[in-house]
């Protein structure tokens, strides 16, 4: 041991959980220190996940629309993709964001410990450095943020560099002619579009009866019917029953409805079903932290664990294991060490799936309702409707709205389509906000956009929106009625 220090609140962890914590605590006036075994601040979302996804995501819209411009009379050759260039401009991406977060610790003076902490005891972190160091810190709390890492291959998959995790599919070491892609969730799905773009025939395994099996079926058919003639299969109701190594490349025998006998031939697989807490590895042994059987560390409203000096936010604490929910919760533990009166208690956490088009939703959606029994009121708006949807020739859409059917009030949003991941944010303030149909109906929407739908779905819920005709009782037959 070479030093000991203080803190007032150590943080675990540097990704969008964590440095939100960081910043919060700083603002509130508290002692922060943030650890984390990078050199900066970001985390998987930085490094390995979100960011660099949305880098090759963005080139594989650009790919995408440069071939669909033949629909405008505008054709352009075949794209070259320089692999190094690509590599170098996602790292770039990634080397900026980072840095920026370094700095914004550096302004804030918050101490940055770049090593791998783990408890001694609730107040006590041990942390060691790259080159072996080791220097112990005293806390009054800790906010553990330490995130999850992708469900590990199990011993069905063998050990073979053609064998990819998502972050291995971030380094993009080339573009396999066939890819086959195992889990038709979010991870999948974003990866999948990516390597379909850049040329790569994608095959998508997933186990259960539809891709995204946690969304509303309408949104996931929106998508689904547009992957259909990007990729070579989409094969649901079915998993992997074996993998070996073929020469130049992996044989694979899938089982499940839609499986062949024979084992076909892919030459990468990428493996992407679900993620795993990082709560092993990091002392909670030497505390009174709990786990439930699957890991996740137990936390109540303020985010605070069986003990009382610890904390924990974002993956650790369970589904929806998403960047911006791990951020909120980071805000709620450094109120709740400052003393504040807060909660975390979201009605609507937005979920986004990258894709082309992109799949949002917020709050009560209508699988859930209906397995919850809760009675509700759906309008649905079709993009063919939509003026903004035709400009960009991508009528494909849909808008949809799940309201209370006695007060109108919005539960949740729901949409599938292109730029869905910037418009559910108005959903979600609704939701929040407590809005009703009529509020989000009578509030004037600028003309001609995507937004527009989200009104004009309100509407509907009234019966009345202006680009969708809903046959009603002829004047006379309704008067007849009465
Ligand atoms: P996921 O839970 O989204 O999807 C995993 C899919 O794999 C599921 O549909 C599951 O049914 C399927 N599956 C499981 N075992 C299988 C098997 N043996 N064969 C075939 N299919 C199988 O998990 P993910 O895609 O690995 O992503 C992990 C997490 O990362 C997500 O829960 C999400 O919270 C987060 N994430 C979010 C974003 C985003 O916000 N856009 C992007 C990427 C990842």
């Amino acid at each position: 041991m070479t030093e000991q220090a203080r803190t007032r609140v150590a943080i675990i962890g540097g990704g969008p959980g964590g440095y939100a914590a960081a910043f919060m605590a700083n603002d509130l006036g508290l002692d922060v220190t943030l650890i984390d075994v990078e050199k900066n601040p970001g985390g998987v979302c930085l490094y390995r996940g979100c960011i660099p996804s949305k880098a090759f995501l963005h080139v594989a819209r650009i790919l995408t629309e440069a071939r669909e411009a033949a629909y405008w009379g505008i054709a352009f050759d075949e794209p070259k993709v320089d692999l190094n260039r690509l590599r170098e401009s996602k790292d770039e991406v990634v080397k900026r964001m980072t840095g920026g977060l370094g700095q914004l610790c550096k302004s804030r003076k918050i101490k940055y410990i770049q090593g791998r902490a783990s408890f001694e005891d609730s107040r006590t972190l041990s942390i060691i450095h790259d080159d072996g160091a080791t220097e112990r810190l005293e806390t009054d709390y800790t906010i553990l943020a330490t995130g999850s890492r992708p469900t590990p291959l199990s011993e069905l998959f063998l050990e073979s560099p053609r064998m990819m995790d998502s972050t291995a599919a971030l380094q993009m070491e080339d573009i396999p002619r066939n890819l086959l892609v195992v889990g038709g969730g979010y991870i999948g799905l974003e990866l999948g579009t990516v390597y379909a773009a850049m040329g790569s025939k994608v095959t998508i395994v997933e186990k259960e009866s539809t891709l995204l099996p946690g969304a509303d079926p309408d949104l996931v058919e929106v998508l689904h019917k547009r992957l259909e003639p990007f990729v070579e299969r989409i094969l649901l109701n079915t998993s992997v029953a074996s993998i070996k190594e073929a020469r130049g490349g992996l044989a694979v025998t899938l089982e499940g409805k839609e499986a062949e006998n024979k084992p076909a031939q892919f030459d990468r697989v990428l493996v992407c079903i679900g993620r795993r807490p990082n709560s092993s590895g990091v002392g909670l042994k030497n505390t009174r932290v709990s786990l439930t059987d699957g890991g996740l560390v137990e936390v109540d409203a303020q985010r605070r664990t069986k003990d009382p000096y610890i904390y924990a936010i974002g993956d650790l604490t369970g589904e929806p294991m998403l960047a911006h929910k791990a951020s909120h919760e980071g805000r709620v533990a450094a109120e709740s060490i400052a003393g504040q009166r807060t909660a975390f208690e979201p009605n609507a956490i937005p979920a986004v799936v990258f894709t082309d088009p992109e799949v949002a939703w917020c709050g009560l959606m209508e699988k859930e309702a209906e397995a919850k029994g809760i009675e509700v009121k759906v309008a649905r708006f079709p993009w063919a409707a939509s003026g903004r949807a035709a400009t960009l020739n991508r009528p494909e859409g849909l808008t949809k709205l799940i309201t209370d059917p006695d007060t109108e009030q919005i539960l949740g949003v729901g949409i599938a389509g292109t730029g869905a991941g910037e418009l559910i944010s108005e959903g979600v303030l609704a939701v929040e906000m407590g809005a009703t149909a009529y509020d989000v109906g009578f509030t004037i929407h600028p003309h001609p956009t995507l937004g527009e739908t989200i009104m004009e779905t309100a509407d509907l819920i009234f019966g009345h929106a202006a680009h969708v005709h809903q046959s009603r009782p002829e004047p006379r037959e309704a008067a007849g009625k009465e």
